[in-house]
C-alpha cells in the first residue's frame, strides 16, 4: 500500500515538474490505475480471513447433516478497483460431499469471481448494447479488464435471476393472492402489446415455418407489453402521457404466457383501482384475444396509424402504379375510418369486391379486418375522451426494448434472449435499484 502510493506521488511530482505541457490524460488514467492498485491492495487485506475457531468449525448443512471446517481456500475477485484474492474457510459435509464457503454468501460473490459492483456495472453496460461494446466500455469508464464473455454471462446471469422472481410474483398474481396496491388516483392506465422478430440460432427454429414458404425460420417473435399513465390532456385535448410512467414486460413465449405476464404487471401497476382502463394494439388477432381473456372490462382500441396502412396496401393493389388514384381512394376512405364510420367502409369494400373479382379475396379479408375490428375503431368516441388512440408507446418500446437484441448482428439462443429482454425491461422500467436491494434482503 504503501509503495503505491508513493508511485502515485512520484507520478505526480514528475508531472508537476515539467518542461514541456501536461499531458493531463495520461497523468489522470496513470492516477487512477494507482489509486485502483491501493484500493486493490487494502480490498486484499480485508478478504483475508481467519481460519475458525474451533467452536465455529460446525455448520448447519442443507441436507440436515452438519458440515466440517476443511481448510482455508483463496479465489480472486475482480473489485471495482481491480484484483484481490479472498482467502476464506471451506466446508464439507460429509454426508452429501456439498461443499460450502459462508463468506461467499456473505460476500454476495457466491459461484462468481465478480464483485457485486462490477456485476452491476457488468448489468449497466451490458444490456445497453453488444457485450463487447461492454468490454470496451468497463476498460474505458472503470479502468477494468473484462472478457466479453463474461459481460454476457453475468449480463445474462443477473437477467435470469430477475426473471425467476417475477415468476414468482406472477404465479402470487394468478393465486390472486396479490393484494390491490395502494397509492395515487390512477384516471386512465394504459395496456399495449406489440411482436417482433428476434434473430436466433438454428435450433432454435427446428421444425418452425419460416415467413418464405420452404424457408426455415431465422426469427423468433418476441411479444412486448407496456403499461403507462395519464392524467390530463393538452390545450387541444390531445393525450398526455404521464412523464416517467412506463414499465416494460417482454419475452419469447407463448400469448398465454405472455398474457399471463402482462397482467400480472398491470396488476401491479393499479389496473384494479384505476378509474378508466385501455388496451391499444395493432390488428394481430393474438393480441385481442389475450386483452378479452386478461383485460375484458377495458376500451379496447385499435391503432388509428395501423388501420390506415390497411387502406394503402390496399389501395396499391387497386390501382397499381398509379399513386394519384391510390392517393385519391385513401383520402376518402381515411376520413370514413377517422370518423369511425367502418360499416361504410366494410360495405364500400364487400361491393367492390363483385366488381374485381381479381381482388375478391383481398378485398374480403380487408372487409373482414374492419368488421372484426369495427368497435375498436371508434375514433371520434374516443377522441372525445381523450384517449390515446396510436400505440406510439409499444413501437417506440420495441425498438428501445427489443431492437438492442436485433442490432449487434447476434444470432441468440432463446434463453438468452429472455435474460436480456428481462434485464433490459427492468433497467427501463426503472426497476432495476429496486430488484438490486431487494436481492440480497
Ligand atoms: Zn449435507
Amino acid at each position: 500500500m504503501a509503495r503505491e502510493i508513493e508511485r502515485l506521488l512520484g507520478l505526480v511530482l514528475r508531472a508537476g515538474d515539467r518542461s514541456g505541457p501536461l499531458d493531463l490524460e495520461a497523468v489522470e488514467m496513470a492516477v487512477r490505475s494507482s489509486m485502483h492498485q491501493a484500493g486493490a491492495a487494502v480490498l486484499d487485506q480485508l478478504l483475508g480471513f481467519d481460519p475458525p475457531s474451533a467452536e465455529q468449525r460446525q455448520r448447519p448443512c442443507a441436507c440436515g447433516h452438519t458440515a466440517r471446517y476443511v481448510e482455508m481456500r483463496s479465489k480472486p475477485v475482480l473489485t471495482a478497483v481491480g484484483k484481490a484474492e479472498c482467502v476464506r474457510p471451506y466446508y464439507l459435509c460429509e454426508h452429501c460431499h456439498r461443499g460450502q464457503f459462508p463468506v461467499d454468501v456473505q460476500l454476495d460473490v457466491e459461484n462468481t469471481e465478480l464483485s457485486p459492483g462490477v456485476r452491476r456495472m457488468l448489468a449497466a453496460v451490458g444490456h445497453e448494447g453488444p457485450f463487447d461494446r461492454g468490454r470496451q466500455q468497463m476498460e474505458l469508464l472503470a479502468g477494468l479488464s473484462i472478457t466479453t464473455k463474461a459481460v454476457e454471462r453475468t449480463a445474462e446471469a443477473i437477467g435470469e435471476d430477475i426473471e425467476v422472481r417475477q415468476q414468482r410474483e406472477l404465479r402470487q398474481a394468478l393465486q390472486l393472492e396479490l393484494p390491490i396496491p395502494m397509492g395515487a388516483r390512477i384516471p386512465i392506465l394504459y395496456v399495449e402489446m406489440d411482436g417482433t422478430g428476434i434473430p436466433v440460432v438454428r435450433k432454435e427454429t427446428e421444425g418452425r415455418a419460416g415467413k418464405q414458404d420452404g424457408q426455415p425460420a431465422y426469427t423468433r417473435e418476441a411479444k412486448l407489453g407496456c403499461v403507462f399513465t395519464q392524467a390530463t390532456v393538452d390545450e387541444e385535448g390531445y393525450p398526455i402521457r404521464d412523464e416517467a410512467s412506463t414499465s416494460y414486460v417482454g419475452a419469447i413465449e407463448n400469448c398465454d404466457q405472455f398474457g399471463c405476464r402482462l397482467y400480472a404487471e398491470a396488476w401491479q401497476r393499479g389496473w384494479a383501482r384505476a378509474e378508466k382502463k385501455v388496451v391499444l394494439g395493432d390488428g394481430a388477432e393474438w393480441i385481442w384475444n389475450q386483452a378479452s381473456l386478461h383485460f375484458p372490462e377495458a376500451i379496447q382500441i385499435v391503432d388509428l396509424y395501423h388501420a390506415r396502412e390497411h387502406l394503402w396496401s390496399l389501395a396499391a393493389k387497386l390501382y397499381p402504379n398509379d399513386s394519384p388514384a391510390q392517393k385519391r381512394w385513401v383520402m376518402v376512405w381515411k376520413d370514413k375510418l377517422d370518423q369511425g364510420k367502418i360499416e361504410r367502409l366494410v360495405a364500400s369494400l364487400r361491393s367492390q369486391a363483385a366488381s374485381r373479382p381479381e381482388l375478391a379475396e383481398d378485398l374480403r379479408t380487408e372487409a373482414n379486418y374492419f368488421e372484426d375490428n369495427k368497435e375498436r375503431m371508434r375514433y371520434p368516441k374516443f377522441r372525445k375522451q381523450g384517449l390515446f388512440i396510436g400505440s406510439g408507446v409499444i413501437e417506440a418500446g420495441c425498438k428501445t426494448v427489443l431492437g438492442r437484441l436485433k442490432q449487434s448482428g447476434m444470432f441468440w439462443t432463446v434463453r438468452g434472449a429472455n435474460a436480456i429482454i428481462a434485464l433490459r425491461c427492468c433497467q427501463l422500467s426503472g426497476k432495476f435499484e429496486d430488484y438490486w436491494e431487494a436481492r440480497t434482503a
